[in-house]
């Protein structure tokens, strides 16, 4: 690009981000957009923030990063049974680069089209690490969401899809057919709406099975027993074993929902896995106690697990 013609601010936003909104009475252009929450309805509202060289590296693909920024925040409102419908997206980047906007807007509007969210608003600054925040909103019927604390003694512990992909393809970004779960995940948005009135507890793997399981499990004040050969994981692990581990139970990102359900559920679950062709698996058990996660092996012994991840404990 000619350095001579860079986008303003404003120029940029127009270019890039300013789409007619399907549902929201105003979208971008004026101080703040404008909603029409139907009537008994709650608002599920997230936010979630990637920053060059914590979350991705400074030549991350564009398109990918804006997949994923819509992403992970269409996963926390999947998780809490809401289906999406605004978001907003601030940006911090060094430079106007036109290079690098045009294929993160086509990534990060190709997800929200699938899906029928409209982009209504954000800001845009000038910064010397690239940063990408969104906030979603999403509505769900009052009552009906999913809570973390909704876990009781007696329930099946259910995942979606596989596990540990996108760990594998953080540390070997040559296994080429795990790298789209660690680039390009897909956010369980109609499973979350269907888990209502169906699952008692739930919540996405972002940081691994066993920790975000542990925060199912103190929240809602009960112990879990998993069985390790029931976690679904991608066949590739048969190649690397010694990975497998500990990508299964503590690897993130991999955006999942885990949740838990009576098993007075498990035909009404496994028909809804047919329906939207997607694996729902049982992988374990909800039982009373103060908060503890066992994991077992074939065998019953108990299998070590480091927890999840932490950003301010852990190194990645
Ligand atoms: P203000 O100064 O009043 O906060 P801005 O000049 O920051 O407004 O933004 C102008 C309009 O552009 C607003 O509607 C804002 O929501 C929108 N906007 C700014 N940056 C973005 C972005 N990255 N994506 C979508 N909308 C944006
Ligand atoms: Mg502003």
């Amino acid at each position: 690009m000619d350095p001579g013609a860079a986008l303003n601010e404003f120029q940029l936003v127009r270019r890039f981000f300013d789409r007619a909104p399907n549902r929201a009475v105003l979208g971008v252009g004026d101080d703040a957009a404008l909603l029409r929450p139907d009537a008994g309805l709650e608002l599920a509202v997230t936010t979630d923030m990637l920053v060059e060289g914590r979350h991705f590296a400074p030549g991350a693909d564009a398109r990918a990063l804006g997949h994923k920024a819509l992403a992970v925040n269409l996963s926390d409102l999947a998780a809490m049974g809401a289906a999406p419908r605004s978001v907003l997206l601030s940006l911090g980047l060094p430079s106007a680069e036109e290079a690098w906007l045009a294929p993160f807007a086509a990534g990060f509007f190709s997800l929200a089209e699938r899906f029928g969210v409209d982009l209504v608003g954000g800001d845009t600054t000038r910064s010397s690490l690239r940063t990408i925040n969104v906030v979603a909103l999403g509505e769900v019927p009052a009552g009906l969401a999913l809570y973390r604390s909704g876990a009781r003694a007696g329930d099946d512990v259910w995942v979606s899809g596989e596990l540990g992909g996108a760990a594998l393809a953080l540390r070997r970004p040559e296994i080429t057919q795990v790298a789209k779960r660690l680039h390009e995940p897909e956010p369980r948005v109609e499973l979350g709406e269907r888990l209502r009135g169906l699952a008692h507890s739930a919540i996405d793997v972002s940081d691994g099975l066993a920790g975000d399981l542990m925060h199912i499990l103190e929240r809602s004040q009960v112990a879990a027993t998993v069985e390790y050969e029931r976690i679904p994981r991608p066949g590739v692990f048969s190649k690397v074993p010694e990975l497998e581990r500990e990508c299964v139970l503590s690897g993130g990102d991999d955006y999942e929902l885990l949740f838990t359900a009576a098993p007075a559920q498990r035909a009404a679950l496994e028909k809804l896995a047919a329906e939207l062709g997607l694996a729902l698996t049982r992988v374990g058990a909800i039982h009373a106690g103060a908060p503890r996660l066992a994991v077992r092996d074939a065998a019953g012994k108990p299998v070590e697990h480091g927890g999840g991840y932490d950003h301010f404990r852990e190194p990645r």
